[in-house]
């Protein structure tokens, strides 16, 4: 499978077709950016790390039912998916309070939450992803009530194996965002899963192996994503 037209350059990744028409291939750079791109810089090896992570979790995600994006990983940067139209949301589901979370709700980082939650924001850079509801989502026609219900139902599958999964390599899943597309009329989970979008700490020592270490100039960025590769087991 080749790579025709670039159809799209992102903040992560860039998208391109392919001579099928419902097959893309994403390219996964370095970039890395944060408060809706104010914060540029690079994070060396991560477009690979976050290819292979993202790949590995939506095969484990489709063994347990959850319908993906995901064709074949082509190289160590490009994996071909299904075209979809991505549905304007960003779903995010919560474990632990962190992020705006506990800056919204003065709650500490770290609280274990007493059940998870959803919230989506409406992606739209210009807007800086504001938080609605689901009743806002309807009412702009961003999402049908059908596909908001199978969105909320494949997100919180995707907490409970994602929760399993990360816990047997030592890692708690404290929160993450998923997009998700529409596919010849079903709902499937597309974009990526990986440090850059997901937090991630160290299950004995809280350490944050994730994007934060980024966007708060903790240090050692590649050293996290590196560890959680490394823990997950795959070349
Ligand atoms: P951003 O657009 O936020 O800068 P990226 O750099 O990750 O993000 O760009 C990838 C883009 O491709 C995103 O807009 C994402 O919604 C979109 N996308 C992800 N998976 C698919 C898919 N299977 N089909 C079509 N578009 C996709
Ligand atoms: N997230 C993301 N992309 C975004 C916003 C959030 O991947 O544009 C992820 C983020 O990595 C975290 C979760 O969604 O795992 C919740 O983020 P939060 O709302 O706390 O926002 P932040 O503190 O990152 O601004």
């Amino acid at each position: 499978m080749e790579k025709l037209e670039q159809l799209y350059e992102g903040k992560a990744k860039k998208v391109f077709k392919t001579e099928d028409p419902d097959v893309l291939i994403v390219d996964y750079k370095d970039d890395a950016t944060a408060f809706n791109g104010l914060k540029k810089g690079t994070i060396v090896g991560k477009g690979v790390i976050n290819n292979k992570m993202s790949n590995h979790i939506m095969s484990l995600l489709e063994k347990e039912g959850v319908p993906t994006h995901l064709v074949k990983e082509l190289s160590e940067r490009e994996t071909a998916v299904k075209k979809v139209e991505i549905v304007p949301l960003e779903v995010i589901i919560r474990n632990v309070s962190a992020g705006s979370f506990a800056k919204k709700l003065g709650i500490e980082e770290g609280r274990k939450l007493l059940c998870p939650t959803l919230e989506f924001s409406y992606k739209d850079d210009a807007l800086g992803d504001p938080m609605i509801n689901s009743y806002y989502a309807m009412a702009i026609g961003a999402a049908t009530k059908e596909e908001i219900d199978a969105i909320t139902k494949y997100a919180f599958k995707v907490n409970e194996v994602m929760i399993r999964y990360f816990e047997s390599i030592g890692i708690e899943l404290i929160d993450f965002k998923i997009e998700f597309g529409r596919y010849h009329g079903q709902i499937i989970l597309a974009d990526e899963i990986s440090p850059d979008t997901c937090r991630l700490w160290d299950i004995n020592t809280h350490e944050k192996l994730d994007k934060d270490r980024f966007r708060r100039d903790l240090g050692n960025v590649e050293d996290a994503y590196q560890e959680v590769f490394k823990r997950l087991g795959i070349q």
